[in-house]
């Protein structure tokens, strides 16, 4: 599974709608500071889920939705999509027969907030559902920002191991055994 396309539209300093395109499995993002470099990465921890605002470096989650400029009004709602190449089919489960699997969240100034996958309106534990196992999702270790290589070396033993239970893959299985015990 890999990603592949970054489709941005109303997401922070993406005012206008955006597609970037990474095309091979190294891609590098350079340019000057306050350009918009992090606010993919946010991005990307967005559509997976990411409920925290200030995980986000905002106040409320609103603050995602570009809030205008000198030269711009600000806009009313943000979308972001990710497209994931699944031709390998690591993600299983429902989806894991499409080649490719669009995962896409919006949200509007007053709040509300919509997933979709394929296109397909869908709940925000849907999409953590799919990526659960993966390796990939809005606190996985597959996003290694500032401050995080330290957190890893100073987490205690229980920290630790939700890191070796997401890669080794049995998280997915410990978050269905709490759930069918405490329904
Ligand atoms: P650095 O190299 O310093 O880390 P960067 O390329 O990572 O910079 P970002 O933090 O991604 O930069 O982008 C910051 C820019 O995004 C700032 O100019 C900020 O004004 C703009 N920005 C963030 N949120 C919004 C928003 N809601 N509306 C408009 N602009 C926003
Ligand atoms: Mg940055």
């Amino acid at each position: 599974m890999r990603l592949s396309t970054i489709k941005l539209s109303g997401f922070k300093s993406f005012v206008d709608p955006t597609t970037l395109n990474l095309p091979s499995n190294l891609t590098g993002v350079v340019g000057p500071n306050g350009c918009g470099k992090s606010n993919i990465i946010d991005a990307v921890r967005w559509v997976m889920g990411e409920s925290s605002a200030s995980r986000l470096r905002g106040e409320s989650l609103t603050d995602v939705i570009f809030a205008g400029s000198t030269a711009r009004k600000p806009v009313n709602q943000a979308m972001v999509e990710l497209i994931f190449d699944n031709s390998d089919h690591s993600i299983t489960g429902q989806y894991g027969a499409f080649d490719e699997i669009s995962v896409k969240r919006t949200v509007s100034l007053d709040g509300n907030s919509n997933y979709y996958l394929n296109g397909s309106k869908c709940r925000r534990r849907d999409i953590t559902d799919l990526f659960l196992g993966t390796g990939l999702g809005p606190r996985s270790y597959s996003i290694i920002e500032q401050g995080m290589i330290s957190n890893i070396i100073l987490a205690k033993p229980e920290e630790l191991r939700v890191y070796l239970e997401e890669a080794a893959g049995i998280s997915k299985y410990k978050e269905r055994r709490r759930e069918t015990e405490t329904r």
